[in-house]
């Protein structure tokens, strides 16, 4: 059987840091484990974080009106795109490969773990940049190609990240508010329109406001749940054909959809709430049967 491959993406600045810890551990268990495991060091490697036309060789298709997907599109069709972002799409076709040469009862081959300092409420602008510029049309969605039907379905993507701010400042009635809802642009919006089974979040709540004994414990939780993390559920979000996916419709929920769901207590996701309270923890728990 080829080995299954992992994908850290990987954004600070210091060696020294909790996020290098987190990540080291990180690689060393998914190793353990027997994968081979990639790391994109985004500062070391300089990544270039803004989508711009030096993205593309070549000639551009519309040179007087620059359309940044259409025109990555084409030049991904035509192997045209800059070094650093076919490379970092290489790393993640590789996993394609594997899943090709896997028994296909085994969907679960691959996982791309983004690991960062939560900034402004979300990712720091190199990794964005890093989504921006490698998670293309074409490449990782199409019109075709999103949420259910995405391209990556076959894969496992998480978040993992610190935070400055305590773990009770993050609630629905607390100061910075709910966490589920911060995470729902990244977790939905991004991982899970690509088609991946989004795995629930690895938060290290405040780490430098944490003593040592309780920092060596977080690291510790993230081993023990690395080595198990190829059988977690992953997060739930509202299937596919809860909508009438045409423009004529407008995506909308079917209407028979709203009428079964009426009843329950519950919103079906973070942001599809029908008017109602939050699914409690939608974005970072998986849903209990
Ligand atoms: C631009 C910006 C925006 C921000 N926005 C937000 C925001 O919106 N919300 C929010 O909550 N926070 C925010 N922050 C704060 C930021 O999220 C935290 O500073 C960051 O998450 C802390 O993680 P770190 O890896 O940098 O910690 P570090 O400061 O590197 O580490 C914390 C402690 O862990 C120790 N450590 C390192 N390695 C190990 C190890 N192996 N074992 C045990 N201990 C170890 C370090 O020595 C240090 O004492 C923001 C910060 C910036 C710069």
């Amino acid at each position: 059987m080829a080995q299954k491959t992992a994908l850290i993406v990987y954004a600070h600045q210091s060696p020294a840091s909790f996020n290098a810890a987190a990540r080291d551990v990180a690689v060393q268990a998914l190793t353990k484990k027997g994968y081979k495991v990639l790391v994109s060091d985004l500062y070391a490697m300089k990544f270039k974080a803004s989508a711009t036309a030096e993205d593309i060789k070549g000639d551009l298709q519309n040179p007087e009106h620059f359309v940044y997907n259409n025109e990555m599109m084409v030049a991904w069709k035509e192997g045209r795109l800059s070094d650093d972002v076919a490379e970092e799409q290489h790393k993640v076709e590789q996993a394609d490969l594997i899943i090709f040469q896997l028994d296909r009862r085994r969907i679960i081959c691959f996982v791309m773990s983004l690991q960062y300092p939560l900034y402004w409420f979300t990712i720091p602008a190199i990794m964005k940049g890093w989504i921006d510029r490698v998670l293309t049309q074409g490449f990782a969605f199409s019109m075709q190609n999103m949420y259910d039907n995405g391209i990556f379905k076959n894969k496992r993507a998480m978040l993992s990240f610190t935070t400055g701010g305590m773990e009770s400042m993050y609630k629905d009635d607390s100061l910075h508010g709910d966490i589920n809802i911060l995470l729902w642009p990244l977790q939905n919006g991004v991982l899970r329109f690509c088609g991946f089974q989004v795995l629930a979040p690895q938060i290290f709540w405040s780490p430098a406001y944490t003593p040592p004994e309780g920092r060596a414990a977080m690291l510790d939780g993230w081993r023990e749940r690395l080595g198990g993390v190829f059988e977690e559920k992953p997060l739930s979000f509202a299937p596919s054909e809860y909508f009438d996916l045409s423009f004529q419709a407008g995506f909308c929920l079917r209407p028979e959809v709203k009428d079964k769901l009426a009843s329950e207590p519950y919103g079906i996701t973070t942001a599809h709430h029908l008017g109602k309270p939050l699914p409690p923890n939608n974005q970072t728990k998986p849903k209990q049967n």
